[in-house]
């Protein structure tokens, strides 16, 4: 929520509370015997009190139609997960996918995903490259903005606080932000040790979209995940300051597990 919807959504309230109170009050003046200046107060409380809660009501009203239905939004982001997984099977990239924060010739995140299945070396990238033809074979690739990246941009323009300024031993206390700071995501357990990372991620808004993509494209999530997964793989690159590839991962009960390793 950005500070001008909960100024909106506050002022919202006081005047929904403020008419109420009115209203209420407004009873204390009146009488039945003559019309005296109280009745007129009272009846000037009244016209105030239903105005204000009409007011308060318009404002916490204005805010919600703001934001898009659940019905909505899961197509469209699924939408996004459909092209990317066909666009790799055009292309035939068989890697996995190696999230990359930004730094050096990169302005922002990137996420590359090599043609090779096997593990190489990380080819140097451009934010302006998107396919990667190196001179060699395996150097082949395509880099992508990682489909999570927007909300990452967002949490940290919301918290004032950068993933790059944290410390990957508190990754699991950093990833907060992600669950129990907007709600988001249900719950993200981090485990880090030497350059193994492993992610225990339990969905919630993203839940139907996470499955859905598990059923239709079970790969994507071995190159760049839906964009809830992408999203914490991406807060994960930058509080760690390096590449992290994805070795591997699946899906157990509701849980999405993820074994990544600094590249
Ligand atoms: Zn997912």
């Amino acid at each position: 929520m950005d500070k001008k919807e909960a100024l909106m959504r506050f002022g919202g309230v006081i005047f929904v509370l403020g008419g109420l109170a009115l209203i209420f009050f407004s009873g204390e003046f009146g009488s039945i015997e003559e019309i005296t200046a109280q009745d007129k107060l009272a009846e000037f409380m009244l016209r105030a009190g239903f105005g204000s809660l009409l007011i308060g009501l318009l404002a916490l009203f204005l805010f919600s139609v703001k934001t898009v239905p659940k019905e909505l939004m899961d197509p469209l982001i699924q939408t996004e997960g459909q092209n990317l997984a066909r666009i790799f099977e055009g292309l035939e990239l068989k890697g996995n996918g190696i999230y990359i924060p930004p730094g050096g010739r990169l302005t922002e995140d990137r996420v590359y995903i090599p043609a090779e299945l096997k593990p190489l070396p990380l080819p140097k990238l451009a934010s302006e490259q998107v396919l990667v033809v190196g001179t060699t074979g395996p150097s082949m690739g395509a880099s992508i903005i990682p489909p999570g990246k927007g909300m990452i941009d967002r949490i940290e323009l919301d918290s004032g606080k950068k993933f790059k300024d944290e410390n990957l031993m508190d990754i699991s206390e950093a990833l907060e932000r992600l669950t129990k700071g907007t709600g988001l995501i249900g719950s993200i357990t981090a485990r880090s040790k030497d350059d193994d990372i492993n992610l225990e991620i339990t969905h919630s808004r993203f839940a139907d979209v996470c499955n859905k993509a598990w059923k239709e494209d079970p790969s994507l999530h071995l190159k760049v995940g839906c964009p809830g997964c992408s999203s914490v793989l991406c807060a994960v690159s930058r509080i760690s300051h390096s590449p992290i590839r994805i070795v591997n991962s699946e899906k157990i009960g509701k849980k999405v597990l993820y074994e990544l390793e600094r590249w």
